[in-house]
């Protein structure tokens, strides 16, 4: 049977971040210039220096902009090492993303990816409404045997499930982590799944 690989889509497979702050800053919706350096938590609220309230309001009217749903292009490389892995692997997208954007998350990821993710899991963890799951849970439902995610926590989570992880990219809000398996880019990334999948 093939193994089971989970990949993350916000950092991983688009940028987020990036066309976040682009955004923010062309449309000034915050008082000083944002940039990606400022994202030392990935806690939006906190990185942004906004409440809670204001910085709900800004994500969602940014997940609604077509900028988000224009300019989130893959990362270098995540196309032509996804269709190699396929070939061996069994793929899967687990995201954090809210059930408010699957559809148009699902219709993205079909645009520059094709059929290549045998199954979606979304965690709505901000979700105002509807069911949330942790990425440890989405992983256990998927019956994953690796997860490449960006986030800290989210690798943490799943290695106390006895599942492998590899943080990817080097990040401002990742970069502190010098203990998990890391793979800083496309290429580095499949070098390292064939080592700890054999
Ligand atoms: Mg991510």
């Amino acid at each position: 049977m093939k193994k089971i690989i989970a990949i993350d889509i916000d950092e991983v497979l688009v940028p987020y971040v990036n066309v976040f702050c682009d955004y923010i800053n062309k449309y000034k919706l915050v008082k000083n210039e944002v940039s990606p350096n400022n994202f030392k938590t990935y806690n939006f609220s906190k990185d942004l220096g906004c409440d809670e309230k204001k910085t709900n309001y800004l994500i969602d009217k940014f997940q609604h902009s077509y900028e988000f749903k224009n300019y989130q292009s893959p990362l270098n490389g995540s196309q032509k090492v996804l269709k190699n892995l396929k070939n061996k692997y069994k793929l899967v997208i687990v995201t954090s993303r809210h059930l408010n954007i699957k559809t148009q998350t699902k219709k993205m990821i079909k645009k520059h990816f094709g059929d290549i993710f045998d199954e979606f899991y979304f965690g709505n963890e901000h979700g105002l409404t509807g069911q949330k799951k942790t990425k440890g849970d989405m992983c256990k439902d998927a019956n994953v045997d690796l997860l490449v995610d960006d986030r800290i926590k989210y690798c943490k989570e799943v290695l106390k499930d006895n599942k492998k992880t590899i943080l990817f990219g080097y990040y401002a809000w990742n970069k502190s982590d010098t203990n998990l398996k890391r793979a800083k880019n496309w290429g580095e990334l499949q070098k390292i799944i064939e080592e700890i999948l054999q």
